[in-house]
């Protein structure tokens, strides 16, 4: 017995020990023998990775909130800096989404392969309820949600246990202040979002099985388009921040790639801009010669709230699964999509995966099926790196452009070491 438990220990260190895109690529190739073996039979796996979704989107709304008061209450700036810092932002944003819609709208990733459009939940014939669909409806949509509805008992329970647990966690940190009780919170919240994420590999195998058992395996010839299109938009993005580099700061744009080498290095293995947040103000003030006060408002500021690389990548993975479904996305509809994003982008944490939780906000303000969130999966472990590596750079050239054209005269700082 003490054997056995000794043994699913060990095994669970194991699978926690495991890179998350180790257990990604494993699940992926799980899902595909088993997604051929089952053939038309495999739609029934639709049911986990609709429940994985459905517990991200219900933790988005919070995220979002308690990101937003937390770095309001937590960053001292003063009021004319920070207008300056919100229209710097705001302008990167609004760009990187412009690039990623463009891109999207010319090479067209999605439409490199077809997929049926799922059955909205509502047409289906029967009207009996079956148990997976009881366990669907129960799972909360939204965090607050259930507390209101006297039907859904089960949902309560659910947010009670997540509580529960989460806050057994942080149960002796002392609450002084205010600051202290949304400390709290944002804690709270990103324990239950670690969680999630951790069995999102279940999803990826479940919505991936269900694709190649029911389409085969043409989807993939556009999730390789995607992965494409990508890369070309974030390296456009690239170019517009080291053109503003050269334009409107002291700093020279390649000195500045070579000063930030450990921190865009940090970000592509971490795939964390929070965990490389210490690494980018050092690098700015120690290598790129940046003053101090600039890089804290880029770096350390725009670490919570600057995520170009996300907001970019959520308004292309809306346009490619609207392409996937043949679903055609008007302009107010596009629209639609880079206000979300930009909202999206903000609330991410900067921490792995966060932009998929964010995500859900953007497929269901037009009406696209947020399980094809998971198909994405296949390739986010990857294509995370590069938009966090992104989201580093935009943090970087924030701080260059606050920094102004005049470079600071300190005896001992190399700006090019
Ligand atoms: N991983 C990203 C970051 O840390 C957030 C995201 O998932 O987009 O900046």
């Amino acid at each position: 017995m003490a054997t056995t438990t000794s043994e699913s220990k060990s095994w669970l260190s194991r699978f926690n020990a495991t890179p998350l895109y180790v257990r990604i690529l494993s699940a992926m190739m799980l899902r595909l023998v088993t997604g051929l073996l089952l053939g038309e039979h495999a739609s029934f796996l639709e049911v986990p990775s609709r429940v994985i979704l459905q517990l991200l989107a219900a933790l988005a709304p919070p995220l979002i909130l308690i990101a937003v008061v937390h770095v309001l209450m937590t960053t001292q700036i003063s009021g004319r800096t920070a207008g300056r810092l919100a229209g710097l932002l705001l302008l990167n944003t609004t760009v990187a989404i412009a690039i990623g819609l463009t891109v999207a709208n010319v090479m067209k990733p999605g439409t490199w392969s077809k997929l049926e459009r799922p059955e909205a939940p509502a047409s289906k014939e029967s009207t009996t309820v079956s148990p997976v669909d009881l366990l669907i409806q129960n799972v909360p949509k939204s965090i607050l949600g259930p507390l209101s509805d006297k039907q859904n008992i089960i949902g309560v329970i659910f947010i009670a246990v997540a509580f529960g647990i989460a806050l057994r966690g942080v149960k002796s940190k002392p609450v002084n202040n205010v600051q202290d009780f949304v400390e709290i919170g944002y804690q709270v919240v990103l324990t239950m979002l670690h969680w999630i994420i951790q069995v999102v590999p279940i999803g990826v195998f479940a919505i991936v099985a269900k694709v190649v058992g029911t389409e085969g395996f043409s989807p993939f010839k556009a999730m390789g388009a995607f992965v494409l299109a990508v890369l070309i938009a974030l390296s456009l993005q690239t170019g517009w921040y080291l053109l503003r580099i050269r334009l409107f700061s002291w700093a020279r744009p390649m000195d500045v790639l070579r000063g930030m080498r450990d921190a865009l290095a940090m970000a592509f293995s971490t795939d964390s801009s929070t965990a490389t947040m210490p690494v980018t103000y050092e690098c700015l003030t120690q290598k790129v010669g940046i003053r101090e006060q600039s890089a804290s408002m880029g770096a350390l500021v725009g670490a919570n709230f600057n995520n170009d690389g996300t907001a970019l990548y959520e308004a292309m993975s809306a346009l490619f699964v609207a392409q996937l479904l043949g679903q055609h996305l008007t302009i107010t509809q596009q629209l639609i999509v880079v206000v979300t994003s930009i909202i999206a982008s903000v609330g991410a944490a900067g921490i792995p995966e966060a932009g998929l939780v964010t995500m859900t906000l953007v497929f269901t303000a037009v009406g696209l099926p947020v399980e094809y969130i998971a198909l994405l999966l296949t390739v986010d472990w990857f294509l995370d790196r590069c938009r966090t590596t992104i989201n580093v750079l935009g943090d970087v050239n924030v701080s260059c452009l606050l920094d102004g054209k005049i470079k600071p005269v300190v005896i001992g700082v190399s700006a090019t070491s």
